[in-house]
């Protein structure tokens, strides 16, 4: 394979956390969501200032998915141990200041 074939595979089949079979519907966040540990999850009210910080990130796609890690944001929003992946210092420091 060249590699002219193969960027043309790349454009053809895009970057794969951008393809249509890995987006997620609110349903199966949902569920997700409803089996995890409470003692491994934040508060409510937490959660809720966490995914408003990530709807206002530009780095938040399809609603549900954080470009620098490919995490679904509402599992990690909702996760004690897990911060902001964003490169820079100023956007993770607002995530992780809330309480
Ligand atoms: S970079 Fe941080 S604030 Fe932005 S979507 Fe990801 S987790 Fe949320």
């Amino acid at each position: 394979m060249t590699i002219t074939e193969s960027v043309s595979k790349k454009e053809r089949e895009g970057c794969k956390g951008c393809s249509a079979d890995v987006r997620v519907t609110g349903e199966q966040i949902e569920r997700l969501l409803s089996r995890m540990k409470p003692e491994v999850c934040v508060t409510d009210e937490l959660y809720e200032k966490r995914l408003a910080a990530c709807r206002a990130c530009q780095s938040f796609a399809y609603d549900t998915t954080c470009m620098h890690c490919g995490c679904l944001v509402q599992v990690r929003a909702k996760m004690k141990d897990k911060g902001c992946p964003h490169p820079q210092q100023a956007v993770k420091a607002l995530w992780e200041a809330l309480s």
